[in-house]
């Protein structure tokens, strides 16, 4: 059976090496990526705050290595569902099974004026840039925001705001500085009352304005304002935009979308082709876009391509999820989420604490050890 995985993110590294695991060299599995490596989302915030240097967090696609993975570097720049068929520029491959796990592509240029006046923190580029423009910052007004919806890891704006706090304190600039967060959501973390309630105090008591149910349409870098949907306005020193996101263009291109994602089976992940999947943020199965998810996904899509091959059964998709939360201080909490269709999410809160810290080290370094073979950090 041929598996072409397209995008190794965190869905195409983990659906891969499941697969490895599984059939060592008797797999056939093709995973392609337009990029020469892989970086967690989490690390992105740990550059830009100076944690980590930009090349400790870059895991290089060419150490993978697999029995019965190729991994393949090229822009995929055609996807034929009805065919299990794709084009690249390295030419075009055909499975018997096909999974789009192209994530979220992020357009900070549909934000008017965010390009030239603002800067973004979710794109591996925008993070590392500001790196070098937090280091110049000498305090002023910050702000933090979301500009559409959906948006991946709900809780990163928040981690954001926090890590600011302690970035500025630590560097004598607090007092001079103010710190506002936009979010688009009622409460931080809409599962959790627990997690909400506590990040609520913790903007409090850090003096971090909090402003929910807004989106940021646009800035005006001539007068350094942020503009929002009902023409109000705050002003900024530095702005820290979270940029629109969209399905990458080849999966617009392939009438794949329904409201923008791909519509998927909850359960199973299969889309509406026979033998083509969907996980992570490229789908619209109803979890919030995080790397979590997707790995969970992924897993689901893994057992049911072995059970066709070997037989037993084939697994169901949970919708459950372990969100870490940075609260600043060198401090992490969690938060244990399921999103079942048809019914409430749930999340169950814990924290913040140095062992969740640990905890959080421990799953990024898991990952990377079953991913790329090698020990991180
Ligand atoms: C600041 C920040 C913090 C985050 N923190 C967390 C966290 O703590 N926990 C968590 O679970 N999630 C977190 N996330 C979210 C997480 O990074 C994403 O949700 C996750 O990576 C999605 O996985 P995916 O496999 O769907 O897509 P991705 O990991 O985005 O992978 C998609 C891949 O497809 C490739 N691709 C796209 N188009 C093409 C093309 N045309 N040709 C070839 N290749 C292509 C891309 O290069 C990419 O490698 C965070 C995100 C951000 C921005």
């Amino acid at each position: 059976m041929r598996v072409l995985v397209l995008g190794a993110g965190f869905g195409g590294l983990e659906l891969t090496t499941r697969l490895s695991e599984a059939f060592g060299d008797d797999a056939d599995v093709v995973l392609i990526d337009k990029a020469d490596g892989f970086v967690f989302g989490f690390s992105k915030l740990d550059v830009m705050f100076g944690h980590r240097p930009p090349a400790d967090v870059h895991h290089r696609y060419a150490d993978v290595v697999k029995p019965g993975v190729r991994f393949v570097q090229a822009t995929i720049t055609a996807i034929d569902p009805a065919a299990k068929r794709v084009e690249t520029d390295a030419g075009s491959f055909e499975a018997d099974i096909l999974v789009v796990a192209l994530g979220a592509d992020l357009h900070p240029d549909a934000t008017p004026g965010l390009v030239e006046g603002g800067s973004e923190f979710y794109t591996v580029a925008g993070a590392f840039e500001l790196r070098d423009v937090l280091a110049a910052f000498e305090g002023g007004r910050v702000i933090v925001a979301v500009t559409s919806t959906p948006f991946k890891c709900p809780p990163a704006p928040s981690e954001t705001a926090l890590l600011m706090h302690d970035f500025l304190t630590k560097r004598g600039l607090r007092e001079q500085s103010e710190i506002a967060l936009v979010m688009p959501l009622p409460v931080p973390i809409p599962p959790s009352p627990d997690a909400s309630r506590a990040l609520l105090g913790a903007f409090e008591e850090r003096g971090i304005a909090w402003h929910p149910q807004r989106l940021v349409r646009s800035l005006d870098p001539a007068r350094n304002v942020a503009v929002f949907a009902d023409d109000s306005e705050l002003p900024y020193d530095l702005f820290l935009g979270v940029p629109v996101h969209r399905v990458p263009e080849v999966v617009a291109a392939a009438g794949m979308t329904v409201d923008g994602w791909i519509p998927v089976d909850p359960l199973t992940l299969e889309t509406s082709f026979p033998g083509v999947y969907a996980v992570g943020d490229v789908c619209s199965v109803g979890t919030p876009k995080a790397g979590v998810f997707a790995e969970g996904q992924a897993g689901v899509v893994a057992d049911a391509i072995i059970a066709s091959a070997q037989g037993g059964d084939a697994s169901e998709y949970d919708g459950r999820g372990i969100c870490y939360l940075e609260f600043g201080d060198d401090k992490v909490a969690k938060v244990d989420v399921r999103f079942v269709a048809g019914e409430p999410p749930v999340g169950e809160y814990d924290g913040p604490s140095d062992a969740l810290a640990a905890a959080k080290l421990e799953f990024g370094s898991s990952r990377i050890q079953r991913w790329f073979g090698r020990s991180w950090p």
